[in-house]
């Protein structure tokens, strides 16, 4: 054993003392800092990039390494990559809208799925949130229209019937032309308890009322579920009650 380990008088580590070692150039700044570089970073790129980065960061899903990675990769394909995302982004930042009708976000109003006529008005499938929506119809299973509720009932935080777009939804089925109402909630307490609230609501519309087959996970989230499990439990959603 080195009889210095761990007392030794000098700190300087061995890589220090090569760094030290050139001779000092004229101007007297040496070629390589004095300073040892692991206490000190220096910027990697411009305030601005930095910035550009930290936005992406703070998207879910992201974080630091992958915004950085982004950033760089938007950098070195400027002209293919980067400046039509940016169109893309003020598009339809400048058009968003949430659909009059199934409460859908688009660049139009109705959405592209509302003011689409091969789609089957007369199903309806109701999703707590957008996300939901956009998982489903991924899917490409479900050939009808929908219904965004805008979150779920829940005492806890609060959120009562009024606060979602029930009445909106009773005024839908109301108004005729639809056979099926699919009440595609969460596998959550709050979603099913949202289930039976809207199966009592719509109860004397001549109807049929259906939700998705519980092989969804317990607990689970649509907009986490993998497509195939998505479609499995919208292929064999069953009648409500
Ligand atoms: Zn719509």
């Amino acid at each position: 054993m080195d009889y210095r380990e761990g007392t030794a008088p000098h700190p300087a580590t061995p890589s220090e003392q090569v760094r030290k070692s050139p001779q000092p150039s004229p101007d007297g700044r040496g070629d390589i800092a004095p300073t040892p570089a692991r206490h000190y970073h220096p910027p990697m790129a411009s305030t601005e990039i930095e910035a550009l980065v930290q936005q992406l960061a703070r998207l879910p899903g992201l974080g630091p390494r992958s915004a950085r990675r982004a950033v760089l990769h938007l950098m070195k394909k400027r002209e293919s990559a980067f400046v039509p995302l940016l169109a893309a982004l003020q598009t339809v930042s400048e058009r968003l809208v949430t659909c009059t009708i199934c409460g859908n976000v688009d660049t139009h109003d109705p959405c592209a799925i509302c003011a689409d006529p091969r789609r089957d008005a007369r199903s309806l499938c109701v999703v707590e949130e957008v996300s939901d929506l956009w998982a489903l119809d991924k899917s490409r299973l479900f050939p009808g229209k929908y219904h965004v509720l805008g979150g779920r009932l829940s005492a806890l935080e609060g959120i009562r019937p009024q606060d979602l777009a029930i009445d909106a939804l009773v005024a839908r089925v109301a108004a005729g032309g639809i056979d099926e109402v699919v009440l595609a909630m969460n596998a959550t307490l709050e979603g099913q308890t949202t289930a039976h609230y809207l199966a009592e609501r719509l109860e004397g519309y001549p109807v049929r009322l259906t939700q998705l087959a519980h092989g969804l996970p317990v607990g689970g989230e649509l907009d986490y579920l993998d497509e195939g499990t998505l479609a499995q439990a919208l292929r064999a959603r069953r009648p409500v009650g």
